[in-house]
């Protein structure tokens, strides 16, 4: 059980409260195309706000390299989180992130005040979680507060090397719900616990099958991933795609769910079609039915039917990754199907990040899931059982 202090456990009145975000938001000509991230991070901010701290807000944005690129400037943030609080979040516009304006703006700072220092990775070291620049970044702390789950795979100096040089690090309410969600609730399920796997690759989730394996009373398998196990089978799967490589740890996986008692669920019907296009001709077809020259793009409806059924009765679901091809309308019933599942059962659904978060989000079910979760990479790990240094480096309560 992970238990991290949090902004709940401490007083941050009159201290210097540095916050790292998640502002990693896609930008156009300089505009906020989506905000959801800096929307995200404002109950955290207003917290500490309210609280009477003075809140030193940092994040990375994009990949600058270790080096100013003016485009990748958090600048339009500073702007953008000043109307979303209704106050202002001075911005610190220092090439080096900690220099001469952040020093005088932080020095100036009353309680409740707001600054924002320049993209972290502008430093080379951020990302190697090097001693200077964490040491550079603790000179404004008295506090520190991790609220960026998207990073929290990474071992960086703003948000692991910092924590060695400031006597209290906490998690913020974000990062805290990731906890929660996706390391407590996995990890000590409500039963039964049904996990839902999908997305183009084995390859990628090979540590998630096996770990979620230990933990699960049923996995059902989706997505591309499917045809490697359908085949590992003995079942023809045409042009799908299939990783060879993999054949023999998809046998592996299911002789372990096997004996373990775990239920595991793959495709009884796919839709499939000659080439990977939404312009071509599409038909439904079951086991032994796929062409030579066809190719599994989506499950089918009695596939629908079969992991719709499974969920019912479930208290805990966990998903990561799309039924089939979900950007292609013609391939996109799997995932709404299983959407709409979820939404409609009472139990504990995680989204885990990335593609199935965007999906849950664009078909409308966003509101209907527990928690969905902020981060992919971070999120894979976490449902691989590992630990991230991001949440380890927190203080314990
Ligand atoms: P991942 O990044 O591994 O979670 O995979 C997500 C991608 O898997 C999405 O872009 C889907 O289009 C793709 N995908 C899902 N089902 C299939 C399939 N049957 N064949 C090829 N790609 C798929």
């Amino acid at each position: 059980m992970l238990n991290k202090k949090s902004v709940d456990d401490i007083n941050v009145k009159g201290l210097r409260t540095l916050v790292r975000c998640d502002f990693n938001v896609p930008l156009q000509e300089g505009k906020i195309t989506d905000e959801n991230r800096l929307v995200a991070a404002l109950p955290t901010i207003k917290k500490l706000i309210a609280d009477g701290g003075k809140v030193i807000l940092c994040s990375h944005l994009g990949k600058p390299k270790g080096e100013p690129k003016p485009e990748l400037s958090l600048a339009p943030v500073a702007k953008r989180l000043s109307e979303l609080l209704n106050q202002e979040v001075k911005f610190a516009a220092d090439s080096e992130v900690v220099g001469p304006n952040a020093k005088a703006a932080v020095e100036a700072m009353k309680d409740g005040e707001v600054i924002l220092l320049e993209n972290t990775r502008y430093r080379a070291e951020e990302t190697k979680n090097g001693e200077a620049f964490s040491k550079d970044l603790a000179t404004l702390a008295d506090v520190f507060v991790n609220d960026a789950f998207g990073t929290a795979h990474r071992a960086h100096c703003s948000n692991v090397g910092v924590t060695q040089y400031v006597k209290t690090a906490v998690v913020g309410y974000l990062m805290q719900k990731e906890i929660d969600f996706l390391g407590n609730a996995v990890n000590n399920p409500v039963r039964p616990f049904v996990a839902i796997l999908g997305g183009s690759k084995v390859s990628s989730k090979i540590s998630v099958i096996n770990n979620l394996l230990d933990k699960v009373d049923t996995l059902i398998i989706g997505g591309g991933m499917a045809y490697t196990f359908m085949k590992a089978k003995g079942e023809e799967v045409g042009k799908s795609l299939v990783e060879a490589d993999y054949l023999d740890y998809a046998k592996e996986m299911m002789d372990k769910a096997k004996a373990k008692g775990v239920k595991m669920l793959i495709p009884v019907d796919s839709v499939v079609a000659k080439e990977f296009s939404n312009d071509v001709s599409f038909r439904t077809v079951e086991e032994g039915e796929m062409g030579a020259d066809e190719m599994g793009l989506d499950i089918g409806p009695k596939t629908q039917a079969l992991y719709a059924d499974a969920v019912k009765s479930a208290k805990t679901v966990v998903w990561n990754g799309p039924m089939g091809v979900f950007e292609m309308s013609n391939y996109a019933a799997g995932t709404i199907a299983v959407a709409k599942a979820l939404a409609e059962i009472d139990a504990t659904t995680i989204i885990g990040g990335g593609d199935s978060a965007a999906a849950v989000n664009i078909l409308g079910f966003g509101d209907k899931m527990t928690h969905i979760s902020t981060g992919g990479g971070a999120s894979l790990e976490f449902l691989e059982g590992k630990e991230l240094p991001g949440v380890v480096a927190a203080n314990d309560k």
